[in-house]
């Protein structure tokens, strides 16, 4: 079994990776004694799609001859036809653990909270808290593989919270496409939802996936006095793509560029030391050296800690993919390293401000064997050499574009 993609999906390989060894399959890391190889797959990018066909044609070559390889996931929902067609004898299902069922011919079971899934950290549980969203981005092939848009109840995630303490977790990631919109189809929302989660006793952190703008300014004056609570890392995913609102429109994205400053800004103002991670796509179909200096524009004015940049490239299927105006991969490459270069040189002259300040941290991941990630409760990561799963207090004594150093003094 490999697991591809996003938080939502590598909580769905943990599920799937439990859920068959409840129905007596065991798990083994010998492809070539395996009798079916499960890859759950993801579509987001053009480079990621051509990573899974070359994943499936290796263990077509290397698998024992009987072996069944099942295609799961958002590839497979978006390209089943590409995908039979280059790889005839290969089984495909969806996103749905249903179609897995089928082709294992094993009783029939949904993804939901309560299947519980095999950590990767056994500190860090990841709940997904609902499924696809309710923009209509043009770019976006995720959309194609998960068209439908549910929320899960309130009662089954605190049940799956509720759990993950007990297994141990000091770590809680609530996920999906978009948080921002969870319970719109069931007359509630996050805020509600974390109301009842944050009841738990207990020393957590609770990280929140992404949320785009248009939803997150529906629920903002609500989610700001929540963050008061320690056991909420002061975070937020905010997803902007771009500083145009030309190009915005194009994306067909329901907000615009002061949307965003002003979500960045009335945070900041309310929530001290809150940290923004946004995403930004650059060389979308059209964009012009102009669109580009409002995205740089749009970056000084509102400095977020953490920015993850993308090349458009054309996914199939979306609407974006047959804009006129598309552009070079030179430009794309030009306008991701300008943007790059930007970002790290403003992220490490805020971060070396932080230089020689104590901060209690949880350290939860293990890097390797002296090596440890923590997090600030602004969910900053400090790079650390002890204590792991557990609350310590450290100084920063380095930093650097994306992350800091720290000791105890
Ligand atoms: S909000 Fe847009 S980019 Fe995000 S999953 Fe939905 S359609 Fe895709």
């Amino acid at each position: 079994m490999e697991g591809y993609g996003c938080s939502l999906n590598i909580s769905e390989t943990q599920k799937i990776d439990e859920f068959l060894e409840s129905n007596n399959f065991e798990r083994t890391d010998k492809l070539n004694s395996a009798d079916f190889v499960i890859i759950n797959t993801c579509s987001v990018k053009q480079v990621t799609e051509q990573r899974m066909f070359s994943r499936i044609e290796f263990f077509l070559n290397n698998k024992k001859s009987s072996s069944k390889i099942i295609v799961f996931g958002c590839l497979a929902a978006h390209k089943k036809k590409d995908l039979l067609k280059k790889f005839p004898t290969i089984l495909v299902c969806d996103t749905s653990l249903e179609s897995l069922c089928l082709v294992l011919n094993i009783k029939k079971r949904s993804f939901s909270p309560k299947l519980l899934g095999k950590k990767s950290n056994p500190l860090v549980s990841i709940i997904p808290v609902s499924v696809g969203c309710l923009g209509n981005c043009t770019y976006c092939a995720t959309k194609i593989a998960r068209p439908n848009f549910f929320s899960y109840s309130i009662k089954e995630i605190d049940f799956a919270f509720k759990s993950a303490l007990k297994s141990g977790s000091k770590e809680i990631w609530l996920t999906s496409q978009d948080l921002g919109c969870y319970g719109f189809d069931i007359k509630t929302d996050i805020v509600e939802l974390l109301k009842v989660l944050l009841k738990n006793k207990g020393e957590y952190r609770i990280r929140l996936g992404m949320m785009n703008p248009n939803f997150l300014k529906k629920i903002s004056g609500k989610l700001i006095p929540l963050f008061s609570d320690d056991r909420l890392y002061k975070f937020l995913h905010v997803p902007v793509q771009s500083g145009s609102n030309r190009v915005l429109k194009l994306m067909n994205r329901g907000y615009k560029n002061k949307d965003f400053v002003d979500l960045v800004n009335l945070f900041r103002k309310k929530v001290k030391g809150i940290t923004f991670s946004t995403d930004i796509i650059v060389g979308f179909p059209t964009e012009t050296e102009k669109d580009f200096e409002k995205t740089l524009l749009l970056l000084k004015k509102t400095t977020p800690e953490v920015v993850n940049i993308s090349r458009f490239a054309k996914r199939d299927g979306t609407k974006a993919a047959v804009f006129s105006g598309q552009l070079s991969e030179a430009t794309k490459k030009d306008y991701s390293r300008k943007l790059t270069k930007f970002c790290d040189e403003y992220m490490l002259v805020n971060n070396k401000k932080r230089v020689g300040e104590k901060v209690r941290v949880l350290v939860s991941e293990k890097k390797s064997k002296n090596l440890f990630v923590a997090r600030t409760n602004n969910y900053r990561p400090v790079n650390v050499g002890f204590g792991y799963s557990s609350f310590v207090d450290v100084e920063i004594v380095e930093a650097f574009p994306h992350f800091f150093k720290g000791e105890t003094k």
